[in-house]
């Protein structure tokens, strides 16, 4: 698939759930992909990416970024304190804030630069132990603490259970959301996003479908 098939099938995915057009922002997930598959994406316009690994992320983007204006570049992995500093530089959003002790590193680090990615909270729809992200019955309270630092809580972010119906999960997450009062949902891959749309997505992350199956295996 190429951007532009992507492009119109989230166009269409939101005329079906009776949305306006382009209330759903395209994350293309570049992780591990080749540096001239990533040009060729933005050559041809977009400038919305998500890494996963701050790290890889340091080391392919700066130069990306004095090439092209605007990248908006989203963090959509795993993310320690320590690396929190070098993210906020990076990053023009974090999705993956799932738990207190990054809440409160985030926030020490807003006050100090004035400054911070908008933020989404990651919830463990599936309750699976291998995966971040906090508890649906710890959502609420986690909300609210992160509001209590003052930090942009934008909305919330999920990865459903591969053996499961995304769709229940992507479901589970808008509830929360809503009665949380938060209107952003990142919820949706290559294989899924457009029900994800249909659920209320407003990011979706596709990577594979637009930059092709990942070279690298993924650690
Ligand atoms: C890799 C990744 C994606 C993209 O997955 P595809 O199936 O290639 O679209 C989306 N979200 C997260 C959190 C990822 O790590």
């Amino acid at each position: 698939m190429s951007l532009q098939d992507i492009t119109t099938r989230i166009t269409d995915a939101e005329t079906a759930a009776g949305r306006p057009k382009g209330s759903v922002k395209l994350i293309a997930v570049s992780k591990v992909q080749p540096n001239e598959r990533v040009r060729d994406v933005l050559v041809q316009g977009h400038r919305c990416f998500g890494e996963n690994r701050v790290q890889e992320a340091a080391g392919k983007w700066p130069e990306f970024k004095e090439q092209f204006s605007d990248v908006d570049l989203h963090l959509i992995g795993p993310l320690q304190t320590n690396k929190v500093r070098q993210a906020i530089e990076l990053f023009s959003a974090i999705h993956s804030v799932d738990r207190p002790k990054l809440a409160k590193a985030l926030a020490r680090l807003a006050q100090e630069t004035g400054t911070c990615p908008d933020l989404f909270i990651q919830v463990n729809t599936g309750e699976e132990d291998q995966k971040a992200g906090i508890l649906p019955t710890d959502a609420d309270a986690f909300v609210a603490e992160c509001r209590g630092l003052d930090l942009p809580v934008q909305g919330l972010m999920c990865i459903p259970p591969v053996d499961e119906e995304p769709a229940l999960h992507f479901a589970l997450l808008a509830k929360i959301a809503a009665r949380n009062g938060l209107t952003g949902l990142s919820m949706g891959m290559s294989g899924d996003f457009e029900r994800a749309i249909a659920l209320g997505a407003t990011h979706v992350r596709v990577g594979s479908a637009i930059f092709g199956e990942r070279v690298k295996p993924e650690e």
